[in-house]
């Protein structure tokens, strides 16, 4: 699943430190959230305190850790960056805590995969700024607690959902990240064009806008690529017809769905007559893990209203049929 293009997943090679936006002001898109942010921020400087901590979720590729970067920058404090995964241990994540320094930025992506042990060690240091420890074993052990510096948690997660309640309830900044406009991705591209030098014209910039899954991830990757095509052509400038013959040969469709997108879409078109099939059962067929599945493939075909999620199991609605340039069968659900 790691050599799929559209996925929007990091990947080592991306040079997307490069096309980070270094303000909010910079930032394109998700205006609720930054009109939010602006104010706390402003609030916890002219208070001299931490900001509160802050929960990001949404689909990967949306900006979490831009933001979270941008939170330090604003805040004009450190940043330290580390993920779920990541930490093994409980003593693993002190460590990080106290090495914090007053004010500090503490970004953990993935945040929903911690352990329970790394877990409660957050807890206190989030609510009381300060670490428990347990000294010595059996009868005579005790717990030593130790403080730690102001700090602001910026977590980062796919869905809320995934958070254990406790965990949840301790972020008092939750922020959903949603898709972005065609307007706002047109502008990432843009953006990015500019600073890789690269001549893009405004048709060019909105067909790879159209096409980039409503994430900026995506945007930067698609501009990459379609480059390339445009060069090897002998292009220089990136109009919409040589974005189109690039993104064809990608194998990314109209809508921005990719080989990955459509396979799914087929499978239950073919094989479950439109649905209801359940996830576990397309994770399967397609041999991709479910979280993928619902992380990453549904969330946009979802937004698109070509699947709808039931109770019985994952459905096509009739959007999806016409894209697939298939007829419903009869007696297929919607
Ligand atoms: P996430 O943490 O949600 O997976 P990132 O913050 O790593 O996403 O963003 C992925 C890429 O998209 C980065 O290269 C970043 O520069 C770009 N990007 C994300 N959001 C924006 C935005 N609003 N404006 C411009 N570029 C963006």
């Amino acid at each position: 699943a790691d050599d799929r293009l559209l996925s929007a997943a990091r990947a080592p090679e991306d040079v997307d430190a490069a096309l980070r936006p270094r303000s909010l002001d910079d930032f394109v898109g998700q205006e609720a959230a930054r009109a939010n942010l602006r104010v706390f921020i402003a609030a916890a400087k002219a208070r001299g305190e931490a900001l509160d901590h802050v929960l990001f979720f949404g689909p990967p590729g949306l900006g979490k850790t831009t933001l979270a970067q941008i939170i330090a920058r604003e805040l004009g404090v450190g940043f330290r960056a580390t993920s779920g995964p990541v930490i093994a241990k409980a003593g693993d994540l002190a460590a990080l805590l106290t090495n914090l320094e007053e004010g500090d930025v503490l970004f953990i992506d993935e945040i929903h995969r911690l352990s329970p042990a790394v877990e409660e060690i957050l807890y206190p240091a989030m609510e009381d700024r300060a670490l428990d420890i347990m000294i010595g074993e059996g009868p005579s052990a005790r717990s030593v607690r130790i403080d730690l510096p102001r700090f602001t948690l910026v977590g980062a997660t796919t869905r809320q959902g995934l958070l254990t309640t406790p965990l949840r309830d301790r972020f008092g900044i939750p922020v959903r990240l949603n898709f972005y406009s065609v307007d706002e991705l047109e502008k990432v591209v843009s953006r990015a064009a500019r600073l890789l030098g690269l001549p893009v014209a405004a048709d060019g910039a909105a067909e790879i806008a159209r096409r980039a899954r409503g994430t900026p991830r995506i945007a930067g990757r698609l501009l990459r690529r379609v480059r390339d095509f445009a060069h090897a052509a002998g292009h220089d400038l990136v109009d919409a017809p040589a974005a189109d013959a690039a993104l064809n040969r990608l194998e990314v469709d109209k809508l921005g769905l990719d080989a990955m997108d459509r396979r799914y879409l087929t499978m239950i078109a073919d094989i479950y007559r439109g649905g209801p099939v359940g996830v576990e059962t397309l994770a399967a067929g397609l041999g991709e893990p479910r979280d993928t599945i619902e992380e990453v493939i549904e969330p946009f075909l979802i937004q698109l209203g070509l699947v709808a999620r039931t109770a019985r199991g994952r459905c096509l609605n009739g959007a999806a049929w016409t894209h697939l340039g298939l007829t419903a069968p009869p007696g297929a659900q919607e």
